[in-house]
């Protein structure tokens, strides 16, 4: 396709992404991305903590070079679409995660993005799409097409939008002219991701050691939430926002996000208490189709156990005994810690209650140590 021809159609398929709602909008290469040797030694030193299907062999080799997901892939349509922020000041969900699941949002919108470009060639063209499920490293790619720098904090930063969006690829069997990457490092001397982030998991080389990160405790994280680390998850339930609500670039940003990203009913949850009683149904019925349910119900009760642990109020308890009976052991030693925290007659009472029928070890290890503390 003559040079002219190509960019015209990049520049209609830019203007219907922006169309849709993708306020982001720019096109790299195909080539290897830059950051993939850092990934691996990122890998290497464990950092990804328990997502093993990170560092699976496919996984590495369709990281390191876009054309092992699509042979004909020549260029890549990275897009951004905005979440509204929280306008809160910290603690609960993540506000990505308060409406609907964005894989089930943005679907529609990437195949409406794929279908134009094929009629507008006539024919039509390999491509795959992904939005954070693939095995992609994404925003070395955003950054690549121009979209943003990553920031101390590991997230893409775009100056005028900020961090609060979500990111989409679609890698294409089409040539298209790429766009220039954004070179400038705008975090300058600040510091305040890195000041303010509670476990202090943002390493100098704008990577985070995942597993002291609240967002990978509270979400991809299926065991135990450790010990040394309950107190630092303060009040997050599902995922972790600091280190997005301290950079001053999401001073800038426009909120506008879809709607289909606006709060649901009860996320974040009003009665806090509640939720760590959830049943299976009321969880799967509150949060069909919202990002929560990654962390499944027994991930969910156990950070909800460590909220109240940590926000420490006696008219917790009765709710918190009563996760003591829950089928899930790692709900019941979460509470059984959140119990031992606030203390009082009423939590001792509860756990001796519990050490009398518990059988599993772990449980009953964290009902003693918070029958130690109660003495
Ligand atoms: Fe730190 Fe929270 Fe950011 Fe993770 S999400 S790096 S815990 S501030
Ligand atoms: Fe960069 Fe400061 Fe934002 Fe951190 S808080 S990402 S250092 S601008």
């Amino acid at each position: 396709m003559p040079a002219h021809e190509s960019e015209r159609l990049k520049q209609n398929l830019i203007e219907k992404a922006h169309q849709l709602g993708f306020v982001l909008a720019g096109v790299t290469t195909a080539l290897p991305p830059e950051s993939f040797p850092k990934f691996q030694e990122w890998i290497a030193e464990g950092r990804h903590a328990g997502m093993s299907y990170l560092a699976t062999e496919r996984s590495l080799s369709r990281r390191s070079d876009p054309r092992q997901i699509l042979p004909e892939c020549c260029s890549i349509l990275v897009l951004g679409i905005p979440y509204d922020r929280p306008n809160h000041p910290s603690g609960g969900v993540a506000a990505y995660a308060w409406g609907d699941d964005y894989h089930d949002v943005l679907k529609p919108q990437l195949q409406a993005v794929v279908a134009y470009l094929e009629d507008q060639v006539g024919h039509p063209v390999p491509n795959r799409w992904y939005t954070d499920t693939g095995p992609l490293l994404e925003r070395d790619l955003a950054r690549r097409a121009g979209l943003g720098w990553i920031g101390k904090n590991s997230m893409l930063i775009n100056p005028q939008q900020g961090s609060y969006f979500l990111l989409a690829e679609i890698l294409l069997g089409i040539d298209l002219p790429a766009d220039d990457p954004l070179l400038t490092d705008h975090c300058g001397s600040c510091t305040r991701c890195l000041d303010h982030c509670p476990t202090g998991c943002i390493l100098p080389d704008r990577t985070l050691d995942a597993g002291r990160c609240i967002s990978y405790l509270t979400i991809e994280n299926k065991g135990e939430i450790p010990r040394d680390l309950r107190e630092l998850v303060g009040s997050w339930l599902f995922g972790c926002d600091i280190c997005q609500q301290v950079c001053p670039w999401n001073r800038f940003a426009v909120e506008r996000g879809d709607e289909r990203f606006a709060p649901r009913p009860g996320v974040p949850p009003k009665n806090l208490v509640d939720e760590v009683t959830l049943s299976a149904e009321a969880f799967n019925h509150k949060f069909k189709g919202s990002p929560v349910k990654r962390a499944k119900r027994r991930g969910y009760l156990r950070n909800t156990a460590v909220v109240l642990g940590n926000r420490g109020r006696l008219e917790d308890l009765p709710g918190l005994a009563s996760a003591l009976d829950d089928s899930e052991s790692i709900v019941r030693q979460h509470a059984a810690w959140a119990l031992g925290k606030i203390g009082g007659t009423a939590a001792r009472q509860a756990l001796q209650n519990a050490l009398a029928f518990e059988t599993e070890a772990t449980v009953i290890a964290e009902i003693e140590a918070s029958l130690s503390l109660l003495e």
